[in-house]
């Protein structure tokens, strides 16, 4: 039988059968240098817990602000026993039996893209920046001295990462959906300076998904990598039912990028410090090829240390992501059912703007993220309107609190979406939330009620 599962549920089994795993190797004394004085140690805690008081509720449906999920229970409470022994999943030595999950998670998340788990390359990261970060580097030395073309609305990690390994990077303007224009992505293909294209599937700021299925022909024209940025939207490739045609079109097509990236901490229900890189030609291995006298390579088999920029990393993050799916599978019926709920509050969420006196939509959202704003004559009014909904929602004692987000649009981008009104100003905020949690579907009538009251106290 379902039921809600709460961590408390879960940990004194855990901690209690690794206390005694533990015990199995025989019992050693702590030096007196790591003990500590219960009863302060139990203060110390206190204080941590009365200090985290300092922060918004973003496990909460209320919370319809940022991109912050929290992390399931089974992830947590996995995360926790095998943080207990605190292994390294750089090498097999250094993280055993985590090793072999990550291989099996790896391999489960290699067929959820529709590559071949048996001829591709990939593993967990700490972020989606160093995941990134990677899937550039090897783009880099396989077309030295070319540039990274990125979309004007992808993470900024792309121009970023382009400093870090000292490659230039060429921002293509997106279209009225904040998705990359392929007219201006091929007239900069044509000159040959492209190295790769990267095709966010899922922007950051409004859950735009580029047109992957038109951009790699395009990039293979002109002998361009295309690499997948999937950090936030990756896994809605798990709901094709509820997205647009066009959208999973462009879903279906990762199977025939060179490399993705996805997030398990933002929507895998994982605790931060768990990204994912995955590349569907293991040939690109030798690139990772280094010699380190400090590392301990005993076993045959492939260290992840082999294969990764980085060095150290959890092995915890690999359990917690194993349990995980071994609950919610990734496949429709299992992570997928999660997923799903908050593209549908988002769907709900359009329509009522869209039917609304006092709101109107920024644009129509891909996934699960919404943008809107009220419908006021100029961008200053518009502007303090967005700032004084935001205070408002917030301006009440617990539970009632809601915490929304703004998000920042200039004239041209207004224009482009047929939204004219007054352009005094550079830049306005309007509405922008994230749907993240499943919960928040049953909740879009009633938050869409309060949103316009007050907007309409705003106005
Ligand atoms: C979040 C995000 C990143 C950065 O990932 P981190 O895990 O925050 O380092 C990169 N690209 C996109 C599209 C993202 O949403």
């Amino acid at each position: 039988m379902k039921q809600t599962i709460k961590l408390s549920d879960l940990i004194g089994n855990v901690v209690t059968k690794m206390e005694a795993q533990k015990a199995t190797f025989g019992p050693f004394d702590t030096h007196i240098s790591q003990k500590a004085d219960l009863d302060k140690v139990n203060q110390v805690l206190d204080t941590l817990i009365e200090r985290l008081e300092d922060n918004y509720p973003y496990f909460h449906p209320q919370y319809a602000a940022q991109m912050l999920k929290p992390a399931h229970p089974v992830a947590q409470a996995a995360y926790v026993a095998a943080m207990m022994l605190n292994p390294n999943n750089h090498s097999i030595d250094g993280g055993r039996a985590t090793t072999y999950m990550e291989r099996e998670v790896m391999r489960d998340m290699a067929t959820m893209f529709g590559y071949d788990p048996d001829s591709f390359l990939g593993h967990l990261t700490w972020s989606g920046t160093t995941a990134n970060l990677e899937a550039l580097w090897i783009s880099r030395e396989i077309n030295p001295g070319k540039a990274i073309a990125h979309s004007q609305d992808a993470h900024y990690v792309h121009s970023r990462m382009g400093e870090v390994l000292n490659v230039p990077t060429i921002a293509i303007p997106t279209d009225n959906r904040g998705r990359m224009d392929l007219v201006a992505l091929e007239e900069r293909l044509k000159t040959g300076e492209i190295g790769v294209v990267v095709a966010t599937l899922g922007t950051t700021g409004l859950g735009a998904v580029d047109p992957l299925a038109d951009i790699i022909p395009l990039a293979r024209e002109y002998g361009a990598r295309v690499h997948v940025d999937g950090a936030y939207g990756g896994y809605f490739i798990l709901i094709p039912d509820v997205l647009d045609a066009e959208t999973n079109r462009h879903y279906q097509a990762i199977r025939d990028a060179d490399s993705v990236v996805v997030d398990p901490h933002k929507h895998g229900l994982q605790p931060y410090g768990c990204g994912a890189v995955l590349f569907r030609d293991r040939t690109i291995g030798p690139y990772y090829k280094h010699d380190s006298p400090y590392t301990y390579f005993a076993s045959e088999d492939l260290h992840y240390g082999e294969i990764q920029l980085e060095t150290s990393r959890a092995g915890a993050a690999a359990a917690a992501l194993w349990a995980t799916i071994q609950m919610f599978p990734l496949t429709s019926d299992g992570l997928g059912a999660i997923l799903r709920p908050g593209r549908q509050a988002a769907q709900l969420w359009y329509q009522l703007i869209s039917d609304s006196k006092v709101l109107k939509p920024y644009q129509k959202p891909e996934l699960d993220i919404i943008a809107y704003l009220a419908d006021v004559p100029s961008m200053s009014k518009l502007d303090d309107v967005s700032h004084g909904t935001f205070l408002n929602a917030v301006d009440c004692d617990r539970p009632q609190q809601t915490h929304l987000a703004t998000y920042n649009v200039k004239p041209a981008q207004l224009l482009a979406r047929g939204i004219d009104m007054v352009m005094d100003r550079e830049s306005t905020r309007i509405m922008r939330s994230v749907l993240m949690k499943p919960e928040q579907l049953a909740l879009v009538p009633e938050l869409h009620e309060h949103v316009e009251e007050w907007t309409r106290r705003s106005i």
